[in-house]
């Protein structure tokens, strides 16, 4: 496999950062997530905005254009041979010295790697996740925005550990009002009396490039959609429930809590939201 590290392409294992870079030391730094579908880059715009809004946000500056990205990533792509994947990009404080000052630090590293990736096994596409709520709960947007893609994830990691500590996959988590934000890495929807409701991005939840798609989709299917606060009670007494995500796609849960969500099996609208996913990704993005 071939990473690209600061304008070169090098073997796996010649890929490497100082162990004085902010992005080890203190988690400072911004990524991304980004899916390739039949030789095509989904929603790099997107991704790429986002990028730049959660590196401003952190006043990380970066020498990159958008458009060097843009053909950094497509030619990590080729170089790997790659058809469908998953890309991860990566920009870090770069190097400084061990205290925090990340004014020290006077050389970001750009970081993309291409590779295959299945999130959850194909399974559960069809049967439903199992899912718990975690006690841990999002952190408070004035403490750091969810909205950020940081190189720190370590408060969705506590959840993640709550959920394999109890056998699920996932873990919802809840906002300090109490209220639903988000799962560790995706994004919550329920369809309830034929509308689809989601929490509000100012719920503490990333704004999830999926969870804008399915939205699309939504409008397209003339399904109303709802961006508001839902409790845990919304979501034991859902009629569906499905999480959105660039490497999760739309994936039913039918359990939460150990209550059944609906009839406890994927729902119909769930179905449909995860086709006509199916058909943009095949149809949209920037070729390689
Ligand atoms: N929330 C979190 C915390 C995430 O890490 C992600 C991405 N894995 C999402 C939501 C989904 O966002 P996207 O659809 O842009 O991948």
């Amino acid at each position: 496999m071939k990473v690209y590290l600061n304008d070169q392409w090098l073997a796996q294992e010649d890929a490497k950062i100082s162990v004085f870079d902010h992005g080890l030391l203190y988690g400072d730094g911004v990524f991304e997530g980004i899916r390739l579908y039949e030789g095509r880059v989904f929603k790099l715009e997107e991704h790429l905005d986002r990028l730049a809004h959660s590196a401003k946000t952190i006043l990380l500056e970066y020498p990159w254009s958008k458009d060097y990205i843009k053909e950094a990533i497509c030619e990590t792509c080729r170089k790997n041979q790659l058809k469908n994947g998953y890309i991860r990009l990566v920009i870090t404080r770069g190097t400084g010295n061990l205290g925090l000052n990340p004014r020290l630090c006077k050389n970001p590293q750009l970081i993309i790697i291409a590779d295959n990736i299945q999130l959850y096994p194909e399974s559960y596409y069809q049967s439903g996740l199992k899912i718990i709520t975690a006690a841990t709960r999002r952190i408070n947007p004035a403490a750091l925005p969810p909205m950020v893609k940081s190189l720190n994830y370590l408060n969705n990691i506590l959840a993640k550990i709550e959920a394999l500590n109890a056998g699920t996959m996932e873990a919802l988590m809840l906002n300090d009002q109490g209220n639903v934000a988000e799962c560790t890495g995706d994004n919550v929807f329920i369809v309830q009396n034929g509308s689809l409701i989601t929490p509000h991005s100012s719920s503490g939840a990333l704004q999830g490039i999926t969870r804008a798609v399915i939205i699309e989709i939504a409008q397209d299917l003339e399904i109303p959609v709802i961006e508001g606060n839902l409790t845990r009670y919304d979501l034991w007494n859902a009629d569906e429930f499905f999480l959105t995500g660039t490497a999760a796609e739309v994936i039913p849960v039918v359990e939460l809590d150990g209550r059944f969500i609906g009839s406890g099996k994927p729902g119909t609208v769930t179905k449909r939201f995860l086709e006509k996913f199916k058909e943009q990704v095949s149809k949209e993005g920037v070729l390689i």
